[in-house]
């Protein structure tokens, strides 16, 4: 049976952590969904559509790697796409303090389901979606952050003197 994984997250934007924790898990899945999760009511930085443009620009070589976005509960997806892995990444102990609840409670919801953690590498431990955003809402240059597939420059605001 194929080991499927799913890694959701909301991108908003993928990040050099994101992407070093899937190309770090991919020796250990047959495949991985890298997938947003929408809420229509809450409000993203970045369209989904360009969320999703940019992750599939990253992985354009790796068949085994699928994006796509989903609405509703992580583990209805994660039986929709016959996935039994969910992976997250960690980079301080709030993460694993927020990360263990969800995973107890997908756990109880799904008994199949397995949550798999990787710590992130520790140059990748300051860098979070909502940081690189407010880089880019002050006119600064968040490149280094984001994957080199993606190009933030139409979204930088022009700096006010
Ligand atoms: P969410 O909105 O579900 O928190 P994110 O898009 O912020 O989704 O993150 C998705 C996953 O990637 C989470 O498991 C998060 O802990 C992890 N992650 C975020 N930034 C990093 C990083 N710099 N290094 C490793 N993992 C990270």
């Amino acid at each position: 049976m194929k080991k499927t994984a799913v890694f959701p997250g909301s991108f908003d934007p993928f990040t050099v952590g994101h992407e070093s924790i899937v190309r770090r898990a991919l020796p250990m899945f047959d495949e991985i969904y890298i997938s947003i999760g929408y809420n229509s009511e809450k409000k993203s930085f970045f369209p989904l559509d360009q969320r999703l443009n940019w992750i599939r620009k990253i992985f354009s070589d790796e068949t085994r790697i699928h994006v796509e976005s989903f609405s509703g509960l992580t583990i209805d997806y994660c039986r929709k796409v016959g996935a039994k892995y969910i992976l997250r990444g960690l980079r301080t102990s709030a993460d694993f303090e927020f990360e263990r609840a969800i995973a107890q409670l997908n756990k109880s919801m799904y008994p199949e389901i397995e949550s798999v953690f990787l710590l992130t590498v520790p140059e990748h431990t300051p860098i979070n979606s909502t940081i690189v955003r407010e880089v880019i809402r002050h006119g600064g240059d968040a490149s280094k952050f984001v994957p080199a597939a993606i190009d933030l420059s139409g979204y930088i605001k022009k700096k006010e003197i």
